[in-house]
């Protein structure tokens, strides 16, 4: 395919993202009234749509930044191996072509072209969009969160789009385009200015409860720093509202969506999963390796030498959180355990067993 036509289809697919984008975030504006849309905003069909929108702009400015390395990139694997070229060209120009999804473009981007998608965590804002458009178009948005925590994750998936357009497409597209680009921006600015004016005083309201809870993570629903740990309690969000019933299923929330962990991959990769049973409750609801969203004193490092134990273990039904030493492995079977025999780590089943056998 010759240059001049790559260029028309980069540019192609840069439109057609940004018709999405436009609609998007008129669409998010939800202001039927006039009113403060912002703050009366709830979870309309609109906002539905803008979602699913904002998904398909990003994953068509992925593969609009892709096709400008190589067209055939875009196209899957499997197709480039089994097509000749000439017809993979037909059916891509038709857009009949089988095309990779867009964590495989942030893959290629990173790893191949150096775009620092990664190190700037734009990765993650992206996945944190698709999860939102899932739960768009499966209708569970209203399900145990606030329209606040939806606005959250929508704002940071304008982030991305900001930046991407700014730092990839701003002063390389050139004519009609790059105007389109300016107004478009403009446009997403306004929107994600007024977002983050929302979320702030969300976030300025609920410090107190915040600083009560005895540990607070990251919370799977709308990724701010807002679950709280606190004990005798299944752990719930102060931002969004999330407020699982069940910390089994919570436990495992957390770790597909912000320890981007699944079952398949990590059990067929031989890494270690990383739910067991609960040393204090026996729920299976205890998460190794959570990250506590706490920030560090002021002064921590110079006299404040309070002995902070950092939470590696966090169990998602009794809300007790525990550092990395103090909950160990059985090294029989792998469970956590507080136990142990003669310094190993053994759990009470297994040395009940043990000493039976003996
Ligand atoms: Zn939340
Ligand atoms: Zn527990
Ligand atoms: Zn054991």
């Amino acid at each position: 395919m010759d240059h001049s036509k790559v260029a028309e289809i980069e540019h192609g697919l840069t439109e057609n993202a940004l018709m999405f984008l436009r609609r998007s975030v008129g669409a998010m504006q939800n202001d039927p009234n006039g009113t403060d849309a912002t703050e009366n905003f709830t979870i309309t069909q609109d906002v539905v749509f803008a979602i699913v929108d904002l998904a398909v702009a990003i994953e068509v400015l992925l593969k609009a930044r892709v096709v400008r390395e190589d067209w055939k990139l875009v196209c899957t694997k499997s197709a480039r191996n089994k097509i000749p070229e000439q017809q993979l060209e037909a059916l891509f120009l038709a857009g009949d072509a089988k095309t990779i999804f867009p964590q495989d473009a942030i893959e290629l981007l990173e790893n191949d072209f150096n775009i620092g998608l990664k190190t700037n965590g734009h990765d993650m804002r992206v996945r944190h969009v698709g999860e939102l458009r899932n739960r768009a178009v499966h209708f569970t948005l209203n399900h145990g969160s606030l329209p606040i925590g939806v606005q959250a994750a929508y704002g940071s998936g304008l982030d991305f789009v900001l930046w991407f357009l700014r730092t990839e497409f701003l002063g390389s597209a050139g004519g009609v385009i790059e105007n389109l680009i300016d107004s478009v921006m403009a446009d997403i600015a306004d929107r994600l200015s007024e977002i983050n004016v929302v979320v702030k005083k969300q976030m300025a309201s609920i410090t107190d409860e915040l600083d009560a809870a005895e540990e607070c993570l990251e919370c799977p629903r709308c990724h701010q720093g807002t679950l709280m740990c606190i004990e005798q309690e299944p752990v719930r969000c102060a931002f969004c509202l999330w407020d699982p019933v069940d910390g089994v299923a919570a436990a495992l929330e957390y770790v597909h969506n912000v320890k981007e962990l699944d079952e398949y991959t990590e059990l067929t990769s031989g890494g270690e999963w990383p739910i067991g049973e609960c040393v204090y409750c026996s729920e299976l609801a205890l998460v190794a390796g959570v990250v506590s969203q706490r920030e560090l004193p002021h002064d921590a490092g110079a006299l404040n030498c309070d002995g902070r134990v950092w939470p590696y273990w966090a169990c998602f039904s009794c809300g007790r959180t525990a550092g990395y030493t103090e909950i160990e492995r059985c090294t029989h079977c792998d469970t956590p355990t507080t136990t142990g025999d003669d310094g190993i780590p053994i759990c009470d089943d297994c040395f009940a067993n043990l000493v039976e056998s003996d």
